[in-house]
């Protein structure tokens, strides 16, 4: 990385920012591989025709994936909303260009309770969007295959299935029951892996359609991949003369996206992974000897192959919060960004997936000046951190 990475960010009025949080939209996903880059800028001054373009990615989807079809959308939300939409209306025309009114159509999606989660949007609305109504099973720590089974009935159109750190990790169906209870009643099951790296395994379990962000491991720019079965990815597709409008992807995202996944079949993983553990470890030595201050290798709640650093802070020994060590870690310059889904508990994240070269280590130097005024960082109000997120929305462009 350039000596003054930060001239970036100064030119252009923005904080320089180290992401140690994950493959976050709030931080702008990902560093996008150079052969998305490429690919993105390659296309942007052409035309092209479109569907033959879709039609393209598909062949690299079938690729990657061992899908029949596949094609790309906008985000992996936009890929819930039109794969839901597609189970409702089939591939008729005046049934897509009807939507969001459902009437004279199944429009019932089941998911289970544990996995109604909020990924950044609340998952429910990606399918409601469609016009469908969400209908949970169970409740959030126990869903059993009898509640699934009386929850699907004439309406139901599609079962949803979501993989994810974000979801309850214990008491829920596991996908592969799931498949056979929805599979035996007809019942067409969408998974939502936006975030997962296993391209081929919950089709190969037998979802009906599995969809994928571009832009968090695989590197690519903003888009969702949507795979699948050729009649369930025709009617999705479908959609992008109704309801999908609104959710046009354009030509460098589709084309950006098949680089980034034609890139991934290259991509030294073995490599990366060393690279990864190397920043773990040297953060986990910045952090050893720190009153108060535990860090563990974390590995991934879902089984994607990466670890993070669990750090975990007992505050009457520090001398500061986890929480307090995570805004001042924000609040320095470069601001460094952990993973807090858990801060309340005591305890943040560290991914080392998305690091510029010399980031590790400007991430130790930031950790070893923050603890060392650990006795004297402002300690934030709980309250107002949790609903920040919000704030921010609300806040913005407030002048
Ligand atoms: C990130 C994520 C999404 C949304 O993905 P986008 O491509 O950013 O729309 C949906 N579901 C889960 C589980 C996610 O992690």
């Amino acid at each position: 990385m350039a000596e003054d990475w930060t001239a970036f960010y100064k030119q252009n009025g923005l904080t320089s920012v180290i992401n140690v949080s994950g493959t976050m939209t709030s931080l702008g996903a990902s560093i996008a591989v150079p052969d998305a880059v490429a690919a993105v800028a390659d296309i942007m001054p052409r035309f092209v025709r479109m569907h033959e373009l879709q039609a393209r990615a598909g062949e690299v989807i079938t690729e990657a994936t061992g899908a029949e079809a596949g094609f790309i959308t906008a985000s992996a939300s936009a890929g819930i909303t039109l794969a839901a939409a597609g189970t409702m209306t089939g591939v008729d025309p005046a049934k897509a260009e009807q939507l969001p009114d459902v009437t004279g159509m199944r429009a019932q999606v089941v998911v289970q309770a544990g996995h109604l989660c909020h990924y950044g949007a609340p998952v429910d609305q990606s399918i409601r969007l469609a016009g469908a109504t969400v209908v949970p099973v169970g409740q959030s720590t126990q869903v059993l295959d009898h509640q699934l089974a009386g929850a699907i009935g004439e309406q139901t159109a599609a079962a949803v299935y979501v993989v994810s750190h974000h979801v309850v990790e214990y008491g829920q169906i596991p996908l592969p029951d799931f498949v056979d209870i929805c599979r035996g009643r007809g019942v067409p099951v969408i998974v939502d892996a936006a975030s997962e790296y296993d391209l081929t395994g919950f089709l190969a379990v037998g979802a009906d359609m599995v969809i994928y962000s571009a832009h968090k491991f695989l590197g690519g720019p903003t888009a969702g991949i949507v795979a699948g079965s050729r009649d369930l990815v025709r009617a999705a597709y479908l959609q992008n003369m109704g309801i999908g409008r609104g959710m046009k992807v354009g030509k460098e995202s589709i084309f950006g996206a098949m680089a980034a996944l034609r890139a991934w079949g290259r991509r030294d993983h073995a490599a990366i992974r060393a690279q990864e553990r190397a920043a773990l470890d040297l953060w986990q030595r910045a952090l050893a000897g720190r009153p108060g201050v535990r860090a563990t290798l974390n590995p991934d709640p879902t089984g994607n192959p990466l670890d993070r650093l669990r750090v975990d802070v007992d505050p009457a020994v520090a001398g500061a919060s986890a929480l307090a060590i995570a805004a001042a870690l924000a609040d320095g310059d470069p601001s460094v960004i952990v993973r807090d889904h858990e801060i309340e508990q005591g305890w943040f994240q560290m991914d080392p997936c998305n690091l510029q070269p010399g980031q590790a280590d400007m991430v130790a130097a930031a950790l070893g000046v923050v603890l060392d005024r650990a006795g004297n960082l402002p300690e934030p109000d709980p309250r107002a951190w949790r609903n920040g997120g919000i704030g921010a929305y609300l806040t913005y462009a407030a002048g």
